[in-house]
């Protein structure tokens, strides 16, 4: 039985008249930069979201930048964030020349350990950048007391979870100073190419946000402050205009299809609970926190599983196996920041990250887009049941 990683084509396909007329209708109009479009998408945003301000860019690692700068994180500034996340969130400090500071995830949700980042505040940290990895909130009240006690900034990396909500509710992005989100295809509301979103409640970073998404100028021409071209095209903005409201219940599915993962895993026997951090010969398969289960040592977050990640011993093995059988699957991140080239004269590179290390080693992701079918789901764990039993 063939199993993608991620199927694009039924979703499309469930939506294709009222998608391909939103192309025409911008098509039609020749209005293909901000606009009306641009303006209901983000209209709809802070209405979904529960935020003041939500402005369409060009990317998710534009909305970070574009955070960063008018948050005015220059050369030499020091940013906290998690050494294990994508490229992107640790680039755009590299980019302005403002110092990344790497710090080790939490072994249960991978996010952002909270007492390793106080650990590596100096005089010169600016801002802390939270990961909601996976699609599952950091734990966002420490954080928000950790940048009460040193004064400071968060921008929170919502990439990878719009729509998911930490514990109290609220979501992911509208907790910190700025949230930044992306809807490149692969992310659970994804566009027909690149685009982000970054939003606020904060009426001075509502201006600079807006300013400097259009290079700064205010009025047009007249620049007191440097930004860039970070905006979204209007194409973008209405696909996103017909695929917002259906958001929530592609992300119902994917919790449904992570808690048949769970329930299998268990009954075959590969795993004793969710939220278990060490592999032994009870767990031959770490599973994610789990989400029904608001008693348990996981986190209650609202975890919209951008991403199903197990970690498992002889991972390369196993995804080799799989391979063989048709199952695709895909490792994020196979190289924690702080082992980047790139980041090799970065001060933090030389610290420990155990926990990182270990999820770099072990992690692997298994299929989980919303029109998955239980049937596919079986198979994938049937054959890593069989691929254990070798
Ligand atoms: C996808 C992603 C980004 C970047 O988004 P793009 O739209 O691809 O630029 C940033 N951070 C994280 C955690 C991501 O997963």
């Amino acid at each position: 039985m063939k199993v993608p990683l991620l199927d694009l084509k039924p979703q499309y396909q469930s939506l294709k008249k009222e998608l391909d007329d939103a192309l025409l209708r911008v098509a039609e109009s020749q209005y293909f930069i901000l606009g009306p479009e641009v303006e209901k998408m983000e209209k709809s945003f802070c209405e979904f979201l529960g935020v003041k301000y939500a402005y369409g860019v060009s990317s998710g690692t534009d909305a970070l930048l574009l955070a960063l700068m008018a948050l005015d994180i220059k050369a030499g500034d020091e940013v906290l964030l998690p050494t294990y996340s994508f490229f992107a969130t640790a680039g755009v400090v590299a980019r302005l020349n403002a110092v990344p500071v790497f710090v080790d995830s939490d072994p249960v949700t991978f996010n952002i350990d909270v007492a390793e980042a106080e650990k590596k505040i100096t005089t010169k940290t600016k801002a802390i950048l939270p990961v909601h990895l996976y699609g599952q909130s950091a734990d966002m009240q420490p954080i928000m007391d950790l940048a009460k006690k040193y004064n400071l900034f968060v921008v929170e990396d919502g990439a990878q979870a719009i729509s998911a909500q930490y514990k109290d509710g609220r979501c992911v992005g509208t907790i910190g100073d700025i949230g930044c989100y992306s809807f490149f295809p692969s992310k659970n509301l994804g566009c027909f190419g690149d685009g982000g979103l970054v939003v606020t409640n904060d009426e001075k970073l509502n201006y600079r946000l807006k300013i400097m998404r259009v290079h700064g100028g205010d009025p047009k021409y007249y620049h007191k402050v440097l930004g860039g071209n970070f905006r979204i095209d209007a194409i973008q903005a209405a696909v996103l205009n017909v695929k917002l409201p259906h958001l929530n219940s592609w992300s119902a599915k994917r919790r449904e299809n992570a808690a048949i993962y769970n329930k299998l895993f268990i009954s075959h026997g590969l795993a004793a609970k969710t939220g278990v951090v060490k592999n032994d010969s009870e767990n031959k398969v770490l599973i994610p926190a789990a989400v029904y289960e608001n008693n348990s040592a996981a986190s209650p977050n609202y975890h919209i599983y951008n991403q199903y990640i197990i970690r498992v011993e002889k991972r390369d093995a196993l995804r080799e196996f799989l391979a063989k059988k048709e199952i695709a699957t895909e490792i994020y991140y196979p190289v924690a920041f702080h082992n980047q080239e790139c980041f090799r004269d970065v001060p933090t590179s030389k610290d420990a990250y155990p926990v990182a290390d270990a999820a770099a080693t072990a992690s692997i992701a298994l299929p989980i887009f919303p029109e998955l079918s239980s049937e596919q789901i079986a198979f994938v764990v049937e054959s890593i049941a069989e691929f254990f039993r070798q």
